[in-house]
């Protein structure tokens, strides 16, 4: 045995196992793999039932309306053991087939989630609000036997029902968890508070193999299509916990506030299965947007005691553009995490200044939906000394091996193209209906590619420049998008800023860019001409900088480049593809007008 498997065979100690593995990794064909495949586990036996006699807090929920509901290892348990007795007392297939949750993070979600996982069907969570178009292809491509919905009668009526209507599946059961009453065929309407006093029989839960695929969740899509990706039980429960512990520094006295989506992979590890197989209290948050409210923000930090604070970065930059100069003293703050997209220095410093902790590094975390967890980020015992702000610090341990790689039509280039050289526990198992997708990640040498440009710096500390479709190459410089962003966002007037090129014949590519203004300040562009300037060359120069009130963006929160490069090349378009997880929509003709209107 290498001592890369000893290594990951030590670690199944984290976990309990129905059996223990003794096949730590196997090969297979077309790049297919097995962790601890002879091992059997229950997932939410790890998160909750080992646990269920205690009485500390398991999860803080805040609602929209900023009330904060709590709910102890124990209650979490009984909650879940009783959605899962009515889960299968309702659903009409014997299969295990896959359960849609259609909800924002919620302690909905999180019974639902932790209620598949025991009785071992997959579920997908999908972000509220998608149209009904997209909950259509989703339900397509899933055929769940089970649709658990948070949505309220209006949305239900306009995004669930067109759907439900089209797919027409006669064993398909809906659960609504909604507020108001669903009155609509097939609809069990069920709410928190009642299952809490429903009578059930203990479900007792069977373990299942550790490749038992515990969810699928579709990729931000900031670049394509959504992608359907396959998460393994063992592997990725192993990579979730570690990851919390080996990272962020996380144990049963730790309480953390990660401000995802449950329909985003960090609110699956970060925010529920990593915390809670460790014992931690995890704080789930509704409208992560709320957080911009400071007096709120440091309430709650204070009265929930939270020690990791562990934000998107768009909403980093969001409360840096509306907060003075004022410092926020905590008690309990220890740690800082960043998160979804790269996080410019500038950024970096305010955010850890503001916190009163800047002289910690930041855990920003680079990785994917693909890989679970993170595949690099400082580590919570580091100082900014160590792995400076905006870096993603150095691969989580030595197993990883993460490569930097110079691209074939540029050796010069300092951005480099960053692979895995090796697989690791949280690795994706499959991609849903996607043989084709699922050979294009790894090359020719069997290297995973994580399709990102990336730099070391004099420490070694890698820094995430932008995805490789965002690359900007004009005569031959390859700049990755968030170089530019970056020097941009050192104005002190730019709240949000975007790079993105376009064709020109002589020179490659120009680049445009897209500013949203701080305060609505008005600038100068010769201000933001003069810092790329000093910073790149005149090469970089942009041929046009247009002011945005925002930039269209994720549900996750990353800016949706891809957009916005297909709105310059053609700004008389109605249809730009799949537009399925744009958060706001209503900045397309934004967008078009002020390209038109300035043409
Ligand atoms: P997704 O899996 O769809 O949520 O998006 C993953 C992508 O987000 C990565 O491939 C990166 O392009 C970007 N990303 C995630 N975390 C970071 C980070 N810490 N710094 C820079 N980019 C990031």
């Amino acid at each position: 045995m290498n001592l890369e498997i000893k290594y990951w065979q030590k670690k199944t100690s984290l976990i309990d196992w129905d059996k223990k593995p003794k096949t730590i990794f196997e090969k297979k064909n077309n790049n297919k793999f097995e962790w601890y495949g002879d091992g059997r586990l229950n997932v939410a036996f790890n998160c909750l039932e080992n646990k269920q006699n205690n009485n500390k807090i398991a999860i803080y929920f805040i609602d929209k309306n900023y009330n904060v509901h709590s709910y102890t290892f124990k209650q979490l348990s009984i909650l879940v053991d009783k959605f899962a007795y009515i889960i299968k007392k309702n659903i009409k297939t014997k299969k295990k087939s896959n359960i849609i949750i259609h909800s924002s993070a919620s302690i909905e979600s999180a019974v639902s989630m932790l209620a598949c996982a025991k009785l071992g069907y997959p579920h997908s969570v999908i972000f509220e609000n998608l149209s009904s178009k997209s909950v259509l292809l989703r339900i397509q491509l899933l055929k769940p036997s089970l649709i658990i919905t948070r949505a309220d009668k209006k949305q239900f009526k306009k995004d669930i029902v067109p759907a439900l209507e089209e797919y027409k599946d006669k064993n398909l059961t809906i659960f609504s968890f909604s507020n108001h009453l669903i009155k609509y065929s097939k609809v069990f309407n069920i709410s928190i508070k009642q299952l809490e006093k429903i009578n059930s029989t203990k479900t007792l839960y069977n373990s299942f193999k550790s490749n038992h695929v515990l969810f699928t969740l579709f990729t931000s899509g900031s670049t394509g299509i959504p992608k359907g990706i396959i998460h393994s039980s063992g592997g990725y429960l192993l990579y979730s916990k570690y990851t919390c512990i080996k990272q962020f520094g996380m144990n049963e006295n730790t309480t953390v506030l990660t401000a995802s989506d449950a329909g985003w992979i960090n609110g699956h590890t970060y925010a529920l299965y990593g915390p809670l197989s460790i014992g931690a209290t995890t704080v789930l948050i509704e409208k992560p947007i709320i957080l911009l409210n400071q007096k709120f923000l440091i309430k709650i930090i204070n009265e929930l005691n939270i020690s990791i604070l562990y934000l998107p970065v768009t909403l980093i930059r969001m409360l840096k553009s509306i907060s003075q100069k004022n410092i926020l003293k905590t008690e309990s703050l220890k740690t800082l995490g960043s998160m979804g997209e790269p996080l410019a220095p500038s950024v970096g410093k305010w955010y850890s200044n503001f916190f009163n902790l800047k002289n910690k590094a930041i855990i920003n975390t680079y990785f994917q939906t693909e890989t679970a967890g993170i595949i690099s980020s400082p580590k919570y015992n580091q100082t900014s000394n160590d792995a400076p702000h905006g870096c993603v610090g150095k691969p989580v341990n030595r197993f990883i091996k993460v490569k930097l790689i110079s691209s074939l039509d540029n050796n010069q280039s300092k951005n480099k193209i960053i692979k895995i050289s090796n697989l690791w526990p949280g690795c994706m198992i499959d991609v849903l209906n996607g043989l084709e997708q699922w050979k294009n990640y790894w090359d020719d040498l069997g290297r995973f590619n994580l399709f990102d440009l990336a730099k070391y710096d004099l420490k070694k500390n890698i820094n995430i420049h932008g995805r490789i479709d965002d690359v900007i190459n004009i005569r031959g410089h390859r700049i990755g998008s968030e170089e530019i962003e970056s020097i941009i966002l050192k104005n002190p007037n730019i709240a949000e800023s975007c790079a993105v090129p376009i064709l020109d014949k002589l020179e490659g590519n120009r680049i445009i860019i897209f500013l949203v203004l701080k305060n609505k300040k008005l600038i100068n562009f010769d201000q933001i001409n003069k810092l790329i300037f000093n910073y790149f060359g005149s090469y970089a120069l942009p041929k046009k900088i247009y002011i945005l009130s925002e930039l269209p963006k994720t549900r996750s929160g990353k800016i949706l480049r891809r957009l916005l490069k297909q709105i310059i090349e053609n700004p008389k378009k109605n249809d730009y593809g799949d537009m399925s997880t744009i958060i706001n929509p209503n900045i397309i003709k934004e967008v078009k007008k002020a390209l038109i209107v300035n043409e």
